[in-house]
């Protein structure tokens, strides 16, 4: 089989991951018997120097027109980057906004899971820690607070900035529908997270999952308000299974989930539409501070691979050969510099590529 994929390196360390992926990617396809034909595309500050926009239409169309997007990171240092001198919407990361509602991603999947190797570097007790922690934050993506109008008038000489948060039933039932299938691939259990006790979206979202979960009954549902939420995920992380949450919520907790594994370099996202279509990525920024230096971790890029392997063109067995293979490195004792720890071996981007393509 022969797949299309469009290629976004974008900007900082985005590139130098993303030709890792490629390298191990193209093994599985060696040995799983599939080929995949590259697209590369511009988004972000890479588009910016070109275009003079983030995202262009034709991006979007080529886009459109693959099998699924894999991209590394967009963005520059805010604070010495000529690209934050544009308008807001100018920006690299408005090019990231526009691809997510052009191609109707309004699933973010971020997975958080502790590697027994990397323990360590988990900031929680080891008690708490126990035998590990494998969960799944489901983030709603197109809808909520950051999509609702938003204006910033002056009243009486008082500056006053108003932001929406909406969500109408459709957009509620197509995630928390998502969100049972995923837990139906794995333990079976979803914890919904709202602030059901203030919010009127929050009480319309709850309302809702309640109604999706009837078609779901082998499916175990439970509400947590999401302060409580933030409070259990370093309390006791184990609990979690999928967490299905809206947007500005679920922003906050994956980024408080990753926090609780150790290593931003570790973790992978993915964002779907209803059909199979998704678009890949690390769940970290562009590193500006590491670009160019090969030594950024690119096992993130790689596991967010194996996940277009799984979820967009269903090669399963890849995609379980992927993720063992970087649990192999990792039990080899290979260890880019952020996740360094003592006896291991040290090694860059690229070698963590080659490492990781040879144990596939
Ligand atoms: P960041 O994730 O880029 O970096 C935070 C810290 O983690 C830095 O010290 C960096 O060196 C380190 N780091 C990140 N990824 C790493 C990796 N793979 N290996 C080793 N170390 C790694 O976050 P930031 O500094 O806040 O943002 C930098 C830029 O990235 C900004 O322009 C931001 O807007 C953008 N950004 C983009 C995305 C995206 O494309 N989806 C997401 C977040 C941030």
């Amino acid at each position: 089989m022969n797949y299309k994929i469009a290629l976004i390196p974008g900007d900082g360390i985005g590139p130098e991951i993303v030709k890792e992926a490629v390298k191990v990617l193209d093994k599985a396809g060696e040995k799983y018997g599939f080929t995949l034909e590259y697209e590369k595309l511009l988004m972000g500050g890479a588009s910016i120097d070109v275009h003079g926009i983030p995202l262009t239409d034709e991006t979007i169309a080529a886009a459109k027109a693959s099998d699924a997007v894999l991209m590394g990171s967009i963005g520059g240092d805010a604070r010495t980057s000529p690209w934050y001198k544009l308008e807001p919407s100018k920006r690299p990361e408005a090019g990231l906004l526009k691809i997510r509602k052009e191609l109707n991603l309004f699933a973010n999947l971020r997975p958080a899971y502790l590697y027994e190797e990397l323990k360590e570097a988990c900031p929680l007790r080891d008690d708490i820690i126990g035998d590990g922690f494998d969960m799944m934050i489901m983030r709603e993506l197109t809808g909520g607070l950051y999509f609702g109008e938003r204006k910033t008038v002056e009243e009486n000489g008082i500056r006053k900035a108003i932001d929406t948060l909406t969500y109408d039933e459709n957009e509620i039932r197509r995630i928390a529908k998502r969100g049972f299938d995923i837990a139906r691939k794995r333990r079976k259990k979803v914890t919904s997270v709202d602030k059901a006790n203030v919010l009127d979206s929050s009480r319309l979202w709850r309302a809702v999952v309640e109604e999706v979960a009837k078609d779901y009954p082998d499916v175990e549902l439970s509400h947590m308000l999401v302060d409580n939420c933030a409070m259990q995920l370093v309390r006791d992380p184990k609990q979690f299974d999928v967490i299905l949450t809206e947007n500005m919520f679920g922003d906050i907790l994956s980024d408080e989930a990753s926090m609780v594994t150790g290593s931003i370099g570790m973790l992978s996202s993915a964002s779907l539409n209803e059909t199979k279509f998704g678009l890949y990525e690390p769940s970290h920024g562009s590193a500006p501070d590491i670009a160019g230096m090969d030594i950024a971790n690119p096992i993130a890029t790689i596991l967010s691979a194996a996940m277009m392997l799984r979820f967009s063109l269903d090669l399963d067995e890849a995609a379980d050969a992927i993720e063992n293979a970087v649990k192999q490195v990792l039990k080899d004792g290979y260890r880019t510099g952020d996740i360094m720890s003592e006896g291991c071996k040290k090694v860059g981007c690229r070698e963590m590529g080659d490492l990781i393509a040879q144990r596939v």
